[in-house]
């Protein structure tokens, strides 16, 4: 049995606890309430495991690539580089993308994985995972590429899935095979105007990539997807940033979770999504970091701040998206958006203990006054004392840290640097 205790228990199930503990034993959590523990953290708040929807970890040392560059440029310098390494770089990089999600009090990851090397990374980190393996029409092998990577996918900590990449690298046969395998599906939705531009009638800075592309729909993705009958319970769908309100009552009606990705929407120019109003409509809404490609970190309370940022600046108005609001998609959120609910995403006797302690010594939200808001404004890695995964610390701030996993995911990053 294992016990821990701080100055607030922050349950996202209930209502915070001051000078809460929570304790668990073989995994599961047994205890949450009032009270000090053994071993108690002062200054601190402990909440559960944060969940990162929307992740490729193995593209985590591509930071600044093609920054600024149209998309049609920007994925050219991508695929150009990415041709320089091979798995074992590619495993390396996405361990350092696992490391850096637990060190952020991550605990489980959504990840959209093309060569499956999140599997092993998350399963030797001991990071909870779907992985999603990635999959693509254009490149003629379709579930093939699948079918070869998915022994890859396995652990105790890894559960497999299927990404057909997105409705403009895919056809909807392979979004339908995906479905008929019965593994979680997740894929990319709606990202941007240039994207709905193609998809509409082939037009638009996209025709450029045509050779990449199945063919235009002739609507969006979502459109497409649903008149088929291929947008379904389940379904993660990462972005959603340019959507109708009939295409938002669509992914309501189907129970379509979205990845909200909102560094990565804002970066890469493709806009802010409307992140009030889905949830308004009843989607299911969860947070994702995207990746270092397209943003900056995997630091999910960079994400978490840069929600609540976007949401009020769209919206016009303080209460769009309010600390605790946010703080509910980084947990509970991602947890119904993956379909783990039952078993994470919040502080409840009964699921599985993944929880994250994080410090507020020092920060302009300590003596803390209101514990959700003191972890979104003032969160960061540097403050994230511990990540317990599935009861095992896989995270200790000052301790190892993944020296080894630094250096060989650096040495990746430099091969990917030298034509
Ligand atoms: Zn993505």
């Amino acid at each position: 049995m294992s016990s821990l205790s701080a100055d607030w228990v922050l349950p996202v199930d209930g209502p915070p606890i001051a000078g809460g503990h929570v304790t668990w034993e073989d995994g599961r959590i047994t205890e949450v309430g009032p009270g000090r523990a053994a071993r108690h953290l002062d200054d601190a708040v402990i909440l559960p495991g944060l969940v990162n929807a929307h992740s490729h970890l193995e593209y985590a040392v591509y930071g600044g690539f093609g920054d600024g560059l149209p998309f049609a440029r920007w994925i050219l310098v991508h695929m150009e580089r990415k041709a320089r390494i091979g798995p074992v770089e590619m495993e390396a990089i996405a361990r350092l993308g696992a490391a850096e999600c637990l060190a952020s009090g991550v605990t489980t990851v959504g990840d959209c994985s093309f060569t499956g090397a999140a599997g092993p990374a998350c399963a030797a980190l001991g990071l909870r995972a779907i992985v999603y393996l990635e999959v693509f029409s254009h490149d003629g092998v379709g579930l093939e590429r699948f079918e070869a990577s998915r022994a890859r996918v396995d652990g105790a900590s890894v559960t497999l899935g299927i990404s057909p990449h997105a409705p403009y690298t895919c056809d909807l046969d392979l979004y339908r095979e995906a479905f008929a395998l019965g593994l979680p599906v997740a894929t990319h939705l709606n990202e941007s105007r240039d994207e709905l531009d193609w998809l509409a009638d082939g037009t638009g800075p996209w025709a450029a990539l045509a050779h990449a592309m199945p063919r235009p729909l002739g609507r969006s993705g979502i459109r497409a997807l649903a008149e088929q009958g291929l947008l379904r319970k389940g379904l993660v769908a990462a972005h959603c940033v340019v959507v109708d309100d009939e295409e938002i009552e669509l992914l309501a009606e189907n129970e379509v979770a979205v990845a909200h990705c909102p560094r990565s929407n804002a970066l890469l120019g493709c806009g802010i999504a409307p992140v009030a109003e889905l949830r308004a409509a009843g989607v299911p809404v969860a947070l994702g970091t995207d990746s270092p490609a397209s943003a900056p970190s995997f630091d999910l309370f960079e994400e978490l701040r840069a929600a609540v940022y976007f949401a009020r600046a769209r919206e016009r108005r303080p209460d769009a998206l309010t600390a605790e609001d946010a703080l509910r998609l980084a947990t509970i959120g991602g947890a119904r958006a993956l379909g783990l609910e039952a078993e994470i995403g919040s502080l409840t006797p009964g699921k599985r203990a993944d929880l994250t302690a994080l410090s507020l010594a020092g920060s302009p939200y300590h003596p803390v006054e209101d514990p959700a808001a003191a972890v979104v404004f003032g969160g960061s890695p540097s403050r994230v004392l511990e990540t317990v995964v599935d009861g095992v610390t896989r995270y200790r701030q000052g301790e190892d840290e993944w020296p080894e996993v630094r250096s060989t995911a650096s040495a990746a990053r430099a091969r990917l640097l030298t034509p």
